[in-house]
Parts: structure tokens; C-alpha cells; sequence
């Protein structure tokens, strides 16, 4: 079958993902990135950057949930969050379910991308109202340098592929800033991209920055994600001073708030590692 002007597609190494359109709503290039937005027949909007996915109704509540539920329960108080990147919001809706969380900084170099998601994705936007909520619009990278050392206590990088305004963010350099800005008991998650198609050129590298800049322990939590390449995708948490344990398991059992995918059962079965993976990580 060849897709004609009413899909969108997504072309990636030697696969594509494509959705059904009913037209395009939105279409502009700031000064990082291009930013589109479209209506789908079965994803409700999507929106896109410089061609690639960002998210779609349908399906974003299992990646917003899986960047943010995990590593909070991994943390044994999580009181000061800053998120890099993250601007369509949802992440910092999820992370202020929990009450324990004072303040929420996000910071996305990309006003418009908060702004659009605003207008096209009101529901993710939904808590931006909250007085623990903090929204800035400048470098992830500068923020971090920056920041008191010792003043965070989770680190979330919900940011693009690493190329363009995002390379930075997957660099021992920046990794080294995150370390100094964190707490004793610091805890970073970064979205890690696909197992199947990433491992070599993007996982491992990362697992490798991340200790050579004095993180003890790496952890990549699996999970699936329709509209990103190979619909298979992971986020890696990497702990400062410890291993990445499931500090409040308990509290995650008795849920405080309403989930759609994250429970404490997915928090345990996403840390399992698949064979291959282990011996491309740990091998
Ligand atoms: N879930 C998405 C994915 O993996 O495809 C990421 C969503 S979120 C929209 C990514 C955000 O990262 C964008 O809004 C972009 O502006 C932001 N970003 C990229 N580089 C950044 C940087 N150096 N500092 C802060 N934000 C950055």
C-alpha cells in the first residue's frame, strides 16, 4: 500500500510509523525547532518536532507517567524537581500527583512548545496553574550549570532526540552538572529512546557517561510506546550516592492518586533487563 497526502509519516533508519490525518492545524519554525501539529483519525492530535513524534493524545500518558512515577517512588523524599525539557507539560502534571513534591521547575528552551500544547493539549496543561509549579523557558544545559549544588532532589530530562538543541543533554558534561546540583539520595531519569534500535549507539554510550560523570548506578526501566520508533522505549534512571532502589514501594502500592498505566507491579516488571540487552550493557 503506498500512503498518500492523508498520513502523516514518521521515517526511521529503514522503517516508518505513520498515522491517519485529517489535516494539518499548525505549522511554524521558532528559533530551535519546527513545530507541527496535526488532527489524526485514530490518535487525537499529534504534535511533531523537526519530524519526529513528540506525542499523541492516545498514547502519551504511558511515557509521562513511566518519566515520572518510577523515579519518584525510587527517591525516599522527593521534595525539589526540576524537569529539562518537558514542555507539551505532561510529565509536570504527573509529577505533581505526589504530595510530597514542594516544587516542580520545568525548563524547556522552547516557549512556543508550551504554549501550543496549551492550546492543542489542554488536559497535560492541566496543573500548570499550581503554586509548586515553576515554568521557565531557557537551556536545560545553562539552568543546570547554574543550580545550587546540592539542591535537587530529581532530576527529569524529558527532552528530544539527541541531536540539535538536545545533543548537549546527553553529554558527561552536562551529566557532571546534574551530579553537583543534586542531593545526597539524588536521583536523574532521562528518556532513553528504543532497545531495539538504540541500544549500541544511544543506551550504552549513556549508561557510560552517566558513571564516567560519578553516578553509581544506571537502571533502564522498558516500556512500550506506539508512536515512537519500533514502539519499544525506555527511560534510565541513574542514581548519585546509591543503587536505584524502589525506596517507596509501599507507598506505590496503595497508589494516592489515579494512574493509566503506571502501578507499582509495572514499576518492577519495567526494571527487568532482556537478554540481549544485558549482554550489550553489562557484557
Ligand atoms: N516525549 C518526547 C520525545 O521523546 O519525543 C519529548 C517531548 S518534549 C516536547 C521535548 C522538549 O525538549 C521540547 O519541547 C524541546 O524544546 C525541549 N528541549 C530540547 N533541547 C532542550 C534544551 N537544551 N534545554 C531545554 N529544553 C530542551
Amino acid at each position: 500500500m503506498t500512503l498518500d497526502e492523508n498520513w502523516f509519516s514518521e521515517p526511521h533508519m529503514d522503517m516508518a510509523f505513520s498515522l491517519r490525518i485529517k489535516g494539518k492545524l499548525h505549522e511554524e519554525q521558532t528559533p530551535f525547532q519546527k513545530i507541527e501539529i496535526y488532527d489524526t483519525v485514530g490518535f487525537g492530535k499529534l504534535m511533531v518536532i523537526d519530524g519526529c513524534v513528540m506525542l499523541t493524545d492516545r498514547d502519551n500518558f504511558i511515557y509521562h507517567e513511566m518519566m515520572s512515577h518510577p523515579v519518584l517512588f525510587a527517591h525516599p523524599n522527593p521534595r525539589n524537581v526540576l524537569i529539562i525539557g518537558g514542555g507539551d507539560c505532561g510529565t509536570l502534571r504527573e509529577v505533581l500527583k505526589h504530595d510530597c513534591v514542594q516544587h516542580a521547575t520545568q525548563v524547556d528552551i522552547d516557549e512556543r512548545v508550551t504554549r501550543l500544547s496549551e492550546q492543542y493539549f489542554p488536559r497535560l496543561c492541566e496543573s500548570n496553574g499550581d503554586p509548586r509549579a515553576r515554568l521557565l523557558f531557557d537551556d536545560g544545559i545553562a539552568h543546570v550549570k547554574n543550580a545550587e549544588a546540592g539542591s535537587i532532589d530529581v532530576i527529569i530530562i524529558d527532552s528530544t532526540d539527541p541531536v540539535g538543541p538536545a545533543e548537549g543533554l546527553f553529554s558527561t558534561a552536562f551529566y557532571r552538572d546534574c551530579l553537583r546540583a543534586l542531593g545526597s539520595d539524588g536521583l536523574l531519569v532521562q528518556q532513553s529512546e528504543s532497545p531495539l534500535l538504540h541500544t549500541d549507539s544511544i543506551i550504552r554510550p549513556m549508561h557510560d557517561s552517566l558513571r564516567q560523570a560519578g553516578f553509581l548506578d544506571v537502571l533502564t526501566l522498558h516500556f512500550p510506546q506506539a508512536s515512537y520508533p519500533s514502539g519499544w522505549w525506555t527511560a534510565s534512571i541513574a542514581a548519585k550516592d546509591a543503587t536505584v532502589n524502589f525506596h517507596r514501594e509501599e507507598a506505590a502500592e496503595e497508589l494516592p492518586f489515579d494512574t493509566d498505566y503506571y502501578n507499582a507491579a509495572i514499576q518492577r516488571a519495567a526494571a527487568a533487563t532482556p537478554e540481549f540487552f544485558r549482554r550489550k550493557l553489562f557484557a
